[in-house]
This record gives C-alpha cells, sequence and structure tokens, in this order.
C-alpha cells in the first residue's frame, strides 16, 4: 500500500516522528554555506576532498572542537505535508533490494561485551522504523506524547524510487554499526531488530535506551526529500523541557556526540554534507522528534542520504557503502566514547 502520514515523503522521512518542516534555507551555493557555519563537518569534508575520496579505514580521530555557534535554526515549523509521489506497490519487506542485507543472527538484547577500549560502555543503536510498520498502519498511527505534544507512534520511513525501503536500509546499517561496536568492546543494543511485526514507538524508542543507561544512542535513518537533495545530516536534540520531556541536560553531550558522528561520516563514505538542510554543516536541530525529546541519554539521529534521490540511492543501496556508512557511525561514537 501506499505511504501512510505525512513522514513519508517530502523534505524529511520524519525519523519516525513527523510533520516535516518547510527546510529553512534555500539551498545556495554549498560553499557560501560552508563558509559561514560549523567547522567539525566542513573540516572533514574538504579533508576528504583534498586527500581524493573515501574509504580509508584509519582508526577515529578526535575531531576538533566545533563551534557552540549555530544551532543552524531549532524550529520545529509544521508543514503540510509534501504532495510528492507515492511509489506505489514495491513496499514493505518484499521489496526488491539492489543490494539485500546480510542478516546476521542476533538478538535485540544486550550482549556481553569481551575486551576493546569500549568495554564497559553502553551503546544503543535504534534502527529507524521497521518493515512490518506498513502492515500495522493502526498500531503505529495512534499518539503518544513526546513531552511537546503528541505524535504517530512510529511512521513508515521511505524508500527509493526502486523500493528500497528506509526500514532494511536501518536494519542493514544497525547491525553493521553493531558489529563494530562489539569488535571495540561495547555492548550493544538494537531497539528493534526485525524481530518484532511493528514499532517500537518513538516514546519506547527512547525509553529502551534510558533504562539500558546508555553512553550513546544512535537513531538511523535514510531521508524521503526531492531528487536532487543529497547528502547526509545529523539531528541534535534542542534542550527542550517540557512535560515528560528534559534534554536539558543531553543537549551538550549529544552535540558532540553528534558532531563526531557527523565528522566521521563524512570521511569515512565522502558523502557531502546535506545541500537542502543543516546550512552546509551537516548537523540540524529539532525539538520536535520524541526520540530525542524523551532521551536522558546522549543521542543523535542521522539520515544517511536521501533515499529518493537517484546517486544518493545508489550509495544508500550498496552494501559496500553501508559499511562505509557503519564504519562512520563507529567511529564518531568510539571517539566520544573516548574522549
Ligand atoms: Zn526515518
Amino acid at each position: 500500500m501506499s505511504y501512510v502520514g505525512p513522514d513519508s515523503d517530502g523534505f524529511f522521512d520524519g525519523d519516525g516522528d513527523g510533520p516535516r518542516r518547510p527546510r529553512r534555507f534555500s539551498g545556495g551555493p554549498l560553499t557560501v554555506a560552508l563558509a559561514a557555519l560549523v567547522p567539525t563537518a566542513l573540516a572533514g569534508w574538504l579533508i576528504w576532498q583534498v586527500v581524493g575520496g573515501p574509504g580509508e579505514n584509519e582508526p577515529a580521530k578526535t575531531l576538533p572542537a566545533a563551534s557552540r555557534s549555530s544551532t543552524a535554526g531549532a524550529g520545529a515549523e509544521p508543514t503540510a505535508p509534501s504532495p510528492s509521489k507515492s511509489d506505489d506497490g514495491k513496499k514493505g519487506d518484499g521489496s526488491p533490494s539492489a543490494t539485500p542485507s546480510k542478516p546476521k543472527p542476533s538478538a535485540s538484547s544486550a550482549k556481553p561485551a569481551t575486551s576493546g577500549p569500549l568495554k564497559g560502555k553502553v551503546v544503543v543503536i535504534d534502527p529507524g522504523h521497521n518493515p512490518g510498520n506498513f502492515r500495522h498502519t493502526a498500531e503505529i498511527n495512534r499518539l503518544v506524547d513526546i513531552g511537546t505534544n503528541r505524535k504517530e507512534c512510529d511512521t513508515t520511513g521511505t524508500s527509493t524510487n526502486a523500493g528500497y525501503t528506509e526500514a532494511q536500509f536501518t536494519l542493514d546499517v544497525s547491525r553493521r554499526l553493531r558489529t563494530l561496536l562489539q569488535q571495540q568492546g561495547a555492548t550493544v543494543e538494537l531497539t528493534q531488530n526485525g524481530d518484532r511485526p511493528w514499532g517500537p514507538c518513538v516514546d519506547e524508542r527512547a525509553r529502551i535506551g534510558n533504562k539500558a543507561h546508555a553512553d550513546a544512542v544512535i537513531s538511523v535513518h535514510a531521508d524521503g526529500s526531492a531528487a536532487g537533495n543529497r547528502g547526509f545530516h545529523v539531528i541534535l536534540p534542542a534542550s527542550v523541557n517540557s512535560g515528560s520531556a528534559n534534554t536539558t541536560a543531553i543537549a551538550g553531550p549529544s552535540r558532540d556526540l553528534g558532531e563526531r558522528v557527523a565528522g566521521n561520516f563524512l570521511r569515512a563514505t565522502g558523502s557531502a554534507p546535506s545541500n537542502y538542510i543543516g546550512g552546509g554543516t551537516g548537523l540540524d536541530v529539532r525539538k520536535d522528534l520524541g526520540g530525542l525529546n524523551l532521551s536522558t541519554q546522549p543521542k543523535v539521529f542521522i539520515e544517511c542520504g536521501n533515499m529518493r534521490d537517484a546517486k544518493d540511492a545508489a550509495l544508500l543501496t550498496s552494501g559496500a557503502w553501508r559499511q562505509k556508512a557503519a564504519q562512520g557511525m563507529s567511529d564518531g561514537i568510539v571517539s566520544f566514547l573516548r574522549g
């Protein structure tokens, strides 16, 4: 069936929390935007350009502290859903995939770490959406409290035009990331591992990280924006204190985490920061996401690319690229946890 809810298409895939906002800047030349804003991602992007490409597997480096000056706007202006194409007919986990995931035997429960620099550290990975959400629209459409307001429990997510779903993508990248972090000695928990029919709801996704006392949490997504919009961005929690949401304690550490993830992601993948949000920084700040609002642990979202853009889709459907993406995230998390 076609997508449900305003989250599936348009500028933001919605990270499970719809409704999305209009883009906040009008997409001027990337170089202009880059010049003025947070240097973390920019530095890595420029370095990548200079050294000539992605693919290196060098160990994580601690990135220079970035400017705290730009929040790139923390607005959450709701907007009408974009009436973009619905790309019917190939939704769900039966959709063709250019490079199918390789499911690994696993459970979503935490596993004991062995040894390594992250021994004793807990990381929760949140694979955005769920391949089964398409079949459980009533369940995922019910509203949950996200502190600032009420929103849908979860959404279907987006897909490439060829039908590779965001939910497939997020599970695959999350499993790769889990392996990399476990190799570093971390204890890793997934909020879902394709082992439940739908969800979890965004509030439960946050609670899983909280209950695990996670040292870092990352929610993995890919965007569903207009063709021509390209690149990745990391979403940081705004400082929110409203109802059951209080991110005042985690906003700072989450920014640190997000900057490190962004810098390492662009180095590992060679992808440029988003050309349609974040002013070229690869960073965005939002207060309308339950998964961030309700977190008590340092947490970020990453939108790895735009599934609706053919060039980005070619990357997102490549297993080799997804491995680089996972490596970049892992390097960023390791950098954050090692300080
Ligand atoms: Zn998403």
